[in-house]
């Protein structure tokens, strides 16, 4: 085949320039074969060399030398010494993580800023990577719900795999985290940190009794009464006569009514939050993850002192979260922008960055898509220490993609997607305003990507994707045109994504370097 034998053109230029002696890769020996292998994959392992390469739009992994580490593929013909062309599948993966540790996930405690990207569709990562590579912020490549992994029909496996791969061709060496994403119970945890995420998201919202929080005082306090004594005096001594004094001037203090409230709202969550803690710490042991308490999937906002008796109650039982997710004031839509006031937002995000500040853990912003409102309070308030998560965004730019380059199977895929709407809008809060949509017969082929300029639009396309890809040719033909345009699909998710970052203030990698120890 042409393309294997561009390949073999290179490698064995490669290995004359004596690309596995000691001093390892010579770049200039890559010459006009650039567009077949990823120059910055090149890593030296034992006797062999690894590269990623792409062969008819997909990739591969090439194993050059005599001792192959053990990965299994297709001998490559003709060239000067032994060349394998191995595809990426899991067992080959396995293979890379052990030989070359960077291409695993691991634990982000210590890192300031982190950031998750997710890889919905398998291919977005290098993307994202490229963009990291500039800032002072770690990636969560891998980030998936299992809602996410039903409606694509992934594995964690395969979430993970795909994002070690990105890494290993991007020549990504920085640490880089895998979510298990808005998990719920604790078989869930298990096999997501089983299987090697570094981090769980552990939702604890359907134990938060959302009910409590307009309930009548009466009969509120006679259902407080009815939790156990020992509990009730454990948490009064703890909370009744506290006093918290915040660095943005607020002082917190809890009402006998305000505790009993919380204490109802927000104790079998908390009781929730420590199962699922204690399979994280049986399975990985204790400081080997990083935990994400998420509180945000509620109707009401977290009160500070709803934060506050959370932050003081799990760190009393020992969990210790790397980051909480509070739900804040305002509407966190996905794939638009913040609903609400900017003004009320700002006031209120200060007070939980500063409980976080205080508690120690990261203040996690999540659908953090698109939310260009709010970045620059995010990044103002939190002295430069939170998780922001986005998801699907990586969808919406494919499929922007696609508009300009398939506009005939563009149009295919959103008329179907409005069919198949009612049906998406169930996993999703979402409020478009179905009436406000362009007609899309009414735009030339030029003007298709301005459909992404409006709200309702995106929100349709944003939620769909589980539904679209039930339509197997629609998947298959979405997947060869977006294989087709790979780098220009690359290129616009670091571009995206790096507006997200610019707002939100994070340094610059090299701002960091120039800084002298
Ligand atoms: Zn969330």
């Amino acid at each position: 085949m042409s393309v294997a034998n561009g390949v073999n053109d290179w490698l064995k230029r490669a290995v004359q320039s004596e690309l596995l002696t000691e001093a390892g890769l010579n770049e200039s020996a890559l010459g006009g074969a650039a567009d077949l292998l990823f120059p910055q994959s090149l890593q030296r392992v034992g006797q062999a060399a690894l590269a990623m390469v792409r062969m008819q739009n997909s990739p591969a992994l090439a194993v050059i030398g005599d001792n192959n580490a053990g990965f299994r593929g297709t001998e490559g013909q003709g060239a000067p010494c032994a060349i394998l062309f191995c595809p990426p599948d899991h067992y080959n993966a396995e293979i890379l993580r052990k030989v070359l540790p960077f291409t695993a996930p691991s634990p982000l405690g210590d890192q300031d800023v982190t950031f998750g990207v997710g890889d919905r569709l398998g291919v977005a990562s290098p993307g994202h990577i490229r963009l990291f590579k500039k800032y002072r912020a770690a990636p969560v490549l891998a980030q998936q719900s299992a809602r996410e992994l039903d409606l694509t029909d992934r594995s964690y496996k395969d979430v993970l795999d795909s994002a070690s791969w990105a890494v290993f061709q991007e020549g990504y060496t920085s640490p880089w985290g895998a979510d298990g994403d808005h998990l719920k119970s604790e078989d869930w945890v298990k096999s997501a940190l089983e299987i090697g995420n570094t981090m769980i998201t552990a939702d604890v919202s359907d134990y938060i009794k959302g009910e409590y929080q307009d309930k009548e005082k009466q009969s509120m306090m006679q259902d407080y009464t009815g939790l156990s004594s020992e509990y009730r005096q454990g948490i009064e001594e703890r909370f009744l006569g506290l006093k918290v004094e915040l660095d943005t001037g607020n002082t917190i203090s809890f009402s006998r009514e305000e505790l009993a409230r919380t204490a109802l709202i927000y104790g079998q969550a908390l009781e929730h939050a420590l199962r699922l803690y204690r399979v994280c710490v049986e399975v990985k042991g204790e400081g080997n993850f990083d935990f994400e308490l998420s509180i945000d999937e509620t109707a009401t906002p977290t009160t500070p002192e709803a934060h506050i008796f959370i932050a003081e109650e799990a760190k009393l039982v020992g969990i210790k979260s790397s980051s909480i997710a509070p739900r804040f004031v305002g509407e966190f839509q996905k794939g638009i922008d913040y609903i609400g006031s900017a003004a009320d937002f700002e006031s209120s995000f200060a007070i939980h960055a500063a409980i976080a500040e205080r508690y120690g853990y990261r203040i996690s912003v999540h659908s953090g898509s698109d939310k260009f409102t709010v970045f620059p309070v995010v990044g103002k308030h939190t002295s430069g220490r939170f998780h922001v998560k986005t998801a699907g965004t990586n969808w919406l730019e494919a499929v922007k993609v696609l508009a300009r380059h398939e506009p005939a199977l563009f149009r295919e895929l959103y008329a179907y997607a409005l069919t198949v709407f009612e049906k998406a809008r169930k996993y999703y809060h979402i409020t478009p305003n179905l009436d406000n949509l362009p007609v899309l017969a009414t735009l030339s082929d030029d003007d298709l990507v301005t459909l992404f300029t409006n709200d309702d639009a995106r929100q349709v396309i944003h939620i769909t994707y589980g539904e679209i890809f039930k339509n197997a040719s629609l998947k298959e033909r979405f997947f060869a045109a977006l294989n087709a345009n790979i780098e220009e699909y690359w290129l616009a998710l670091e571009k995206h994504i790096g507006r997200h970052l610019e707002l939100l203030g994070v340094a610059h990698e090299n701002t960091y370097q120039s800084n002298p120890a």
